[in-house]
């Protein structure tokens, strides 16, 4: 079975590149020369020494004592909370804006539903001097302002989209746009989400935590691979740069966890492999939530990074080849499994990385197995809801 991408941009039948015709030269100026230029050995020098004094890495694996004796194995973490940002989004906004600057594009642009990817991307905007353009959904600039904040101090400009529900998709069409108009712009993406090459390229910048996890369990065990790697998944870029080293290792058990909101069948979910169907989303072939006109079924989940309506073109091949597990966790599990790894290991994760932690006590381990959670995220910017849920 075969993981990578094909030089047409698919994962068995999931993935390629549906784009507008006017988007065609900047697709392809793209898919011709990532590779060549991520591949470079200047490249890899810049990035690599970003990586480690800019973002902190490596990022620890912590071995959980505690969260170990309550579910019977060996637990670790790998602490993406700890990058600079608070996540691991800056491994994948690092790579792509070295990327951009190799080909002398000097304006940036995004978009962003919670304003993860707005901020990451505005910090390495900042850090190269480039201009930066980020989309947002109307109300989302209302539900996420220490964001925007943020963004603004960082010196982008935010622009609101005001279009059909005001949210992640309508900045994404916005954002597409202002691309066709602005030839010259480079529009980074945030998640192995949208068109080829872009889910293989941002796999390949996150693939950082994988390569990591294996060094370091080689250091603490002489064996590079656990029995189980655990991942929360919205687009699935956290998941597939935890899983992208072990994909050809099929001891290794990959598991991924989305999220189900108020529940699967409730409406209000984002588990899009539990009630999505096949369709084109943002470019890519891939699952995502519709009803049967096809028009998208707005998500919900109490992680504003998890409520997105599709998933990576990898992930649905995943899942139709069984190399990954998904499961789901609702957001009273993540809350508590936010509350359980704050009292036990004195780590406040974030709300995504929560639902990853919350898989824990579904699946049955043996004592010996050793199991990686990707902690995605710091809970710093969950502090209001957790203060509302935990009426701190
Ligand atoms: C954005 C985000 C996610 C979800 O994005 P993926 O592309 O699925 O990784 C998960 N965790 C955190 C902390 C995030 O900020």
């Amino acid at each position: 079975m075969n993981y990578t991408v094909d030089e047409n941009g698919y994962y068995g039948e999931f993935g390629g590149a549906f784009v507008p015709e006017m988007l065609f030269g900047n697709v392809e100026e793209l898919r011709k020369n990532y590779l060549p230029i991520i591949e470079s050995e200047a490249f890899k020098t810049e990035f690599e020494a970003l990586l480690k004094d800019y973002v902190g890495r490596p990022s620890p694996l912590f071995f959980a004592k505690n969260l170990s004796e309550k579910y019977g194995a060996q637990i670790f973490l790998k602490r993406e909370d700890l990058n600079h940002t608070g996540a691991h989004k800056v491994n994948n906004t690092i790579g792509q804006i070295l990327l951009a600057k190799a080909l002398g594009k000097t304006r940036i642009l995004a978009e962003t539903g919670a304003g993860q990817h707005g901020v990451a991307t505005a910090t390495v905007c900042a850090l190269m001097g480039l201009d930066c353009t980020v989309f947002m959904g109307e109300k989302d600039i209302v539900r996420q302002a220490p964001n925007v904040a943020r963004m603004k101090m960082l010196g982008a400009k935010v622009v609101p989209a005001t279009s059909g529900s005001k949210t992640l998709k309508d900045a994404t069409n916005e954002a597409i746009r202002y691309w066709i108009n602005n030839p010259d712009s480079y529009y980074l993406i945030g998640s192995v989400v949208g068109f080829h090459p872009y889910p293989d390229m941002v796999a390949r910048f996150q693939s950082v935590i994988s390569a990591e996890i294996k060094t370091q369990l080689q250091e603490k065990f002489g064996n590079p691979n656990p029995q189980y790697v655990i991942a929360c998944v919205g687009g699935g870029s956290n998941a597939a740069g935890a899983f992208y080293h072990f994909l050809d290792e099929p001891m290794v058990k990959l598991v991924a966890v989305e999220a189900s909101g108020m529940g699967v069948d409730s409406g209000e979910t984002a588990a899009t492999m539990q009630i999505g169907t096949k369709g084109v989303i943002h470019g890519s072939m891939t699952m995502l939530m519709q009803d049967k006109e096809g028009q998208i079924i707005e998500p919900y989940s109490i992680s504003a990074g998890l409520d997105y309506p599709g998933i990576g073109p990898l992930h649905a091949h995943l899942f139709q080849t069984k190399r990954a597990q998904f499961l789901d966790a609702t957001d009273n599990e993540a809350l508590d499994a936010a509350l359980e790894l704050t009292k036990t290991e004195g780590i406040i994760p974030a709300l995504e990385s929560s639902h990853a932690l919350a898989a824990l006590s579904k699946i049955s381990f043996k004592p010996s197995d050793v199991v990686v959670v990707n902690l995605s995220g710091r809970g710093d910017k969950d502090m209001e809801t957790y203060m509302r849920h935990f009426q701190l």
